[in-house]
């Protein structure tokens, strides 16, 4: 690269690499093998593999090539392994980097199927894994220990909107030699600041932003090339969790707007949770870089923007809120987010119904906790729905 190509030059360009047609939208490669030469060269790739070889799709394939490339250069990391969802970046990045004995800290914010692959899958391979409240770093501090191997947190946790001191965490784990895995699907990948903070690998499901419009699952671990292409790349590709070339040619082009889409939809969210801040109707509103957060100052301290996703808290419970819901008009009742159409989540009936009563309220996923994910409508539209949907409450 002859200059230092900025985050939006980044999405549209980094990773291309073009067959002997030139073409200039990048080739869906939907292969499952590729032809060798001579039995010669079949034998020397699988000896070893240079850079734009490839010998079959569970272990690369041209279109994941430049989606991994791309994606890695917007983030700030050295490489990357695209995986088939968010989830299988985050067991595969957990489960190829740690081994029985070993001690893990984490967040106990954290979505539902991280909380699972921690608390019920690692500790069944003899992984201790202690879980404390993210937002209080002597709490990291307390917990991190000389034999700690590894830190795992959501940046910005879904979906009670709650921030890590990741410079503070990062530096403590560090001290101790344990390795900084941040999922970072709330940051997005626009506004991530991961690589920034230390973070040594950051895990997104692409699932929210990259896709953007609510088809395709995906997920990706950005790191160092070393642990990529070392035990990271070994677990995913013997194991499975490859993505699909399909998948990873949508995502190279939903990541040519993906820096326009997320600045619009990050800006409404800050504008409907600044409208709906001291609504008669809620108890709460949370947006980490709007100023009533209580972490408004760290969140700033990060980055620009918290992101497409902002929480309100319903008066009047369950009740309430479900009416809330049921009154939206134009914001669809889901429970995926950062799609380009408006979605509200109610969290403790849905993706956290697992959990019990007790754990429900340690995290703040309370009955009336609603997750709203702002879309690429018009913003007084969202607003004025948001308002007629309270308005029909009691
Ligand atoms: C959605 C999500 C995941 C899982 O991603 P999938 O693509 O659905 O597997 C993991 N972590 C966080 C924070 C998420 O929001």
């Amino acid at each position: 690269m002859s200059v230092d190509w900025k985050p939006r030059t980044k999405a549209v360009h980094s990773g291309t690499r073009r067959s002997q047609y030139n073409e200039v939208s990048e080739a869906v490669f939907l292969t499952q093998g590729f032809v060798y030469d001579s039995a010669e060269q079949a034998e020397a790739r699988f000896q070893s593999l240079g850079d734009d070889e490839f010998i079959y799709a569970r272990y690369g394939n041209p279109t994941v090539r430049m989606f991994e490339d791309r994606i890695s250069g917007l983030l700030g990391y050295e490489d990357c392994f695209a995986c088939t969802s968010g989830m299988a970046a985050v067991s595969g990045a957990l489960t190829s980097l740690l081994k029985a004995g070993d001690h893990v800290v984490a967040a106990r914010a954290l979505f539902g199927s991280c909380l699972y692959v921690l608390e019920d899958i690692l500790a069944r391979f003899g992984v201790e894994v202690t879980l404390i409240d993210g937002t209080d770093n002597a709490a990291w501090d307390a917990a991190i220990r000389p034999d700690t191997t590894m830190v795992f947190f959501e940046s910005i946790s879904n979906p009670t909107l709650e921030v890590v001191d990741m410079r503070h965490v990062v530096k403590a784990a560090h001290a101790v030699g344990a390795l900084v895995l941040a999922d970072d699907a709330m940051a997005t990948p626009v506004f991530s600041y991961a690589k920034e903070c230390g973070a040594d690998i950051a895990i997104i499901s692409t699932t929210k932003h990259v896709d953007g419009q609510g088809r395709m699952l995906g997920g990706a671990i950005c790191g160092p090339k070393e642990l990529i292409r070392g035990p990271i790349e070994a677990y995913m590709k013997h194991t499975g969790g490859a993505m699909n070339p399909f998948t990873a040619w949508t995502h190279l082009k939903a990541l040519e707007t993906i820096d326009l889409r997320v600045r619009a939809q990050a800006d409404a969210a800050y504008k409907i949770a600044d409208a709906l801040n001291g609504h008669p109707k809620l108890s709460a509103v949370r947006y980490p870089t709007h100023p009533s957060h209580p972490q408004h100052a760290l969140a700033t301290s990060h980055a620009p923007s918290a992101g497409t996703v902002l929480a309100v808290e319903v008066k009047g419970g369950k009740e309430a809120c479900f009416a809330f819901l049921n009154a939206l008009e134009i914001i669809t009742i889901s429970n995926n987010f950062a799609d380009a159409k408006s979605i509200a989540t109610h969290p403790a009936t849905t993706t956290h119904q697992r959990l019990p009563d007790d754990q429900k309220a340690t995290l703040g996923i309370s009955p009336g906790l609603v997750r709203l994910s702002a879309g690429l409508e018009d913003v007084d539209d969202l607003i004025a729905d948001i308002r007629q949907a309270l308005d029909t409450l009691k």
